[in-house]
């Protein structure tokens, strides 16, 4: 039997708004800050207290649901999501349940396949919880509560059961973090927990349209996690299909040490949290006017950019969007364009995408802590355009700057790799090459043509890289053409 996969991912990211959701405490960095020390008797759940709506945090959340083609709807509402768990102080979360911010929209990727869109049902704000830390001590073991992020703002983003592979739900939840990123509202450092998803997944007979049991993964902090849960579902499914079993609709967390999932409980209904309009906050209602605002202020998204990078300056499809994908790339991108007059975009984009993109990889660094800053790059690949400096030589010229720092001027000086356009110096190299090597310029001179190249590859080695190539091609015409 030929099966297919269905997958609904729930994305959870944090706003990233100065003070938390229903309170004036500050949102601080939860793998920074001491323990329990931006916490107020509202955020802590005290009796007697009144959350607030921090207005920051529905502008974020309206600017996510209108990047995502969703409806903003007029009215909202706040429910209360009712259950026990220590990081829960309140006994309940704070959520928007039947009548969500945002509704109805897509999401257009990338993948080997071509585009796909995958539809967002819905997106709506909720507050965090707190933090657990399991302690194991010896024989004594015990969890820490840390309630600083309490009442954070959340951003809960469901999509409709559109994602059929592990390769969509990937690029989905990049393309999602990306667009998160560029709209400014959530830094998208996965490290510290500011976003995290839940994975629903299930299998059917292809080419049915059946939606079978589902199970919903817990605990998926990075994308690779999220790759490995989902692969491992996928199989343990398949197995109980393929052995005429049935899948049991459950929730299961994910076990990133031993790559396996583990039941957590058999899947909860919405009625198990016995939600219920919150009683201490109105209906949220977003004037159009102020919809229009925000729509009109949204900043320039990565597929328009990728768009926009291709038409500009000529950049295959794929070059153009990894550049544009992340915004701390694209705007290195174009501070380095701004910065280097005359050098065309294309050969900033490769030099990127290329070197830069390869140390990147290598060593896990990220553009904020990258040594080289934009005009550094910008004015090392001008002297690479004015023939200041050749290619190869511009290699090590930025080898030596991301490993670093300091600027190519100071390298080229240090190591005295100034390129050479010195026509006397050239012009006795290529005699030199010539009389060198009688046989090879016989064999030019009986017609054997290709042999320029040769000639230009002895004449460049003899000047240890650093003549520059156009002028050893004019004199090495101009001497091989002479009798
Ligand atoms: P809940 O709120 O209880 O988690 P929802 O019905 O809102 O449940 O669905 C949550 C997610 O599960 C959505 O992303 C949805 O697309 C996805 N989903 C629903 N049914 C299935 C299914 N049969 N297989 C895979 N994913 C599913
Ligand atoms: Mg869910
Ligand atoms: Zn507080």
């Amino acid at each position: 039997m030929e099966y297919e996969i269905v997958i609904g991912l729930e994305v959870h990211a944090e706003l990233a708004t100065r003070t938390k959701m229903f309170c004036s405490c500050q949102v601080v960095d939860s793998t920074q800050a001491e323990p329990n020390t931006t916490v107020c008797p509202v955020c802590a759940g005290m009796p007697g207290v009144l959350p607030v709506v921090n207005r920051q945090a529905v502008e974020y959340a309206m600017r996510v649901g209108l990047a995502l083609g969703c409806t903003i709807n007029h009215t909202s509402l706040f429910d209360r999501k009712n259950y026990f768990y220590p990081d829960l102080p309140k006994g309940y979360q704070i959520s928007q349940y039947e009548h969500p911010l945002a509704s109805d929209g897509l999401l257009v990727v990338d993948t080997s396949q071509g585009e796909k869109t995958i539809r967002i049902r819905r997106a709506h704000l909720e507050e965090d919880t707190g933090k657990l830390t399991h302690v194991e001590a010896g024989s004594e073991n015990y969890s820490l509560v840390d309630l600083n992020r309490c009442g954070v703002p959340l951003l809960e983003i469901v999509t409709e059961p559109d994602i059929r592979s592990v390769e969509e739900a990937r690029a989905y939840a990049t393309t999602l973090r990306g667009i998160l990123r560029a709209l400014g509202v959530n830094s998208g450092d996965m490290e510290k927990g500011v976003i995290r998803f839940e994975a629903n997944v299930s299998v059917r007979e292809a080419g049915t349209d059946v939606l079978n049991n589902r199970v919903e993964i817990k605990n998926l902090n990075s994308f690779r996690a999220m790759e490995r849960g989902l692969t491992y579902e996928i199989d343990r499914q398949i197995k109980i299909m393929e052995s005429g079993g049935t899948v049991a609709q459950e929730t299961v967390g994910w076990d990133e040490a031993n790559g396996v999932t583990y039941t957590q409980r058999s899947k909860e209904d919405a009625h198990d949290y016995r939600y219920f309009p919150e009683p201490d906050l109105p209906p949220l209602v977003v004037e159009p006017d102020w919809v229009h605002r925000v729509q009109s202020t949204l900043p320039e998204l990565p597929r328009a950019r990728a768009q926009r990078y291709q038409a500009d300056f000529g950049l295959a499809a794929a070059d153009a969007r990894l550049l544009a994908a992340d915004i701390a790339v694209a705007e290195y991108f174009e501070n380095t364009l701004a910065a280097a007059k005359d050098v065309p975009g294309k050969t900033i984009a490769a030099w990127i995408l290329g070197e830069v993109g390869a140390y990147l990889n290598r060593t896990g660094e990220t553009m904020e802590t990258l040594r080289i800053a934009p005009p550094v790059l910008a004015d090392l690949l001008v002297r690479l355009t004015k023939g200041e400096v050749n290619a190869a030589t511009a290699k090590v010229i930025l080898a030596t700057l991301l490993e670093k720092g300091g600027t190519a001027g100071e390298i080229i000086k240090a190591q005295g790799l100034q390129q050479t356009s010195d026509q006397d110096l050239i012009a006795s190299l290529v005699a030199r090459a010539l009389q060198e090597n009688p046989t090879e310029l016989e064999s030019y001179r009986s017609g054997k043509e290709t042999l320029a190249n040769w000639f230009f590859g002895q004449v460049m080695r003899m000047a240890g890289g650093k003549a520059n190539p156009s002028v050893v091609r004019e004199e090495l015409a101009r001497q091989l053409k002479k009798e």
